[in-house]
């Protein structure tokens, strides 16, 4: 994806405060651990005693072979002693490990000169302006998934399972993408009326992702029919740049499909966008409070359910749970 200048400088500017912060927070740390247990300094001091004199023999021209295998096993005999004396003061073993928001690449953005996953995140969050995503993504994940909003009495007339009981099994449905995902990907087709808690299903799985290093780009019906309108009417070129990421990000969710304005040319690039992630296995979200017959009659059957036909659908049950949740705040 084409970043502008602008953009990858505040990319970077990001990635110097993590590491800025996480530095702030060791050196505050070590000062901590040094006042808790005095000792630690008196064996610090010996860990750099080993390194210098270890360096100097190598200029005096000893056998390293040997001196550097008795350091060694010195300096780790020391770390260990360090790690009991931490944890021994009621600290955890790993406190003065910077507390990364990425371990793959240590916030550095980079893992042997290739960008990490988590500044391709960064830089789809940027470009699509997903700023909030992260905070929206902090509420909404599975622990918060509350099945007791769901009525036990209101039931499904064809199948017979209450409401809860639907949304439990759309729960288990979307663990199970989730654990599954990296091996076989897959699509969802999330159906019911509004406020039935798609959306926040569709979170859940997109927190739980991004947690695992995948990239999630998230759109409205409406921004992306606003996209591929403006890619082309407009010739707007940062649109274009965002076009690559919309076919080849890892998950693509498409929220409230049906509350755009659709018309032949944006519904025929809507198709073009779901079958040319389907061809490179990509993998796409889709709610809507339409049901498939209103699907088929809306996008043109032959389309709808040649793409719907690799997509699992999960259904909710009527009620709109976001009023309870308000009541219940
Ligand atoms: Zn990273």
């Amino acid at each position: 994806m084409a970043l502008t200048n602008e953009q990858y400088d505040s990319l970077m500017r990001l990635y110097n405060h993590k590491q800025m912060r996480n530095n702030q927070i060791v050196a505050y740390r070590t000062k901590e651990l040094y006042s808790a247990i005095p000792s630690l300094t008196t064996l610090d001091q010996e860990v750099t005693d080993i390194s210098i004199s270890s360096i100097s023999a190598m200029f005096d021209g000893a056998d390293m072979s040997q001196t550097t295998a008795s350091s060694k096993q010195k300096l780790a005999e020391l770390k260990k002693k360090r790690e009991h004396m931490i944890v021994d003061a009621g600290f955890p073993a790993d406190y003065l490990e910077p507390p990364y928001d990425c371990p793959d690449c240590k916030d550095t953005g980079y893992i042997n000169g290739k960008r990490c996953h988590c500044f391709k995140q960064a830089a789809i969050n940027i470009v699509y302006k997903q700023s909030n995503i992260s905070t929206i993504l902090s509420k909404e994940n599975f622990d918060a998934y509350d099945l007791t909003l769901f009525s036990d009495d209101y039931y499904e007339k064809e199948n017979g399972l209450s409401a809860r009981a639907t949304a439990q099994k759309a729960l288990e449905d979307a663990k199970n993408f989730v654990q599954n995902f990296k091996q076989d990907g897959g699509n969802l087709l999330l159906l019911g009326q509004t406020g039935c808690g798609k959306t926040f299903l569709s979170n859940c799985i997109a927190k739980a992702l991004l947690d695992e290093g995948v990239s999630v780009i998230y759109f409205t019906a409406f921004e992306l029919f606003d996209i591929f309108e403006k890619q082309v009417f407009k010739k707007n070129i940062d649109v274009a740049d965002l076009h690559d990421q919309i076919f080849d990000c890892d998950l693509l969710i498409i929220d409230d499909l049906g509350t755009e304005l659709p018309n032949s040319f944006t519904t025929s690039r809507l198709f073009q966008c779901l079958n040319e992630r389907l061809l490179r296995n990509k993998s796409t979200i889709i709610s809507t409070n339409y049901n498939l017959a209103l699907l088929r009659d809306t996008y043109s059957e032959r389309i709808t359910s040649r793409i719907f036909s690799c997509y699992k659908i999960i259904e909710f049950l009527g009620e709109d749970i976001r009023m309870k949740k308000i009541i219940n705040k």
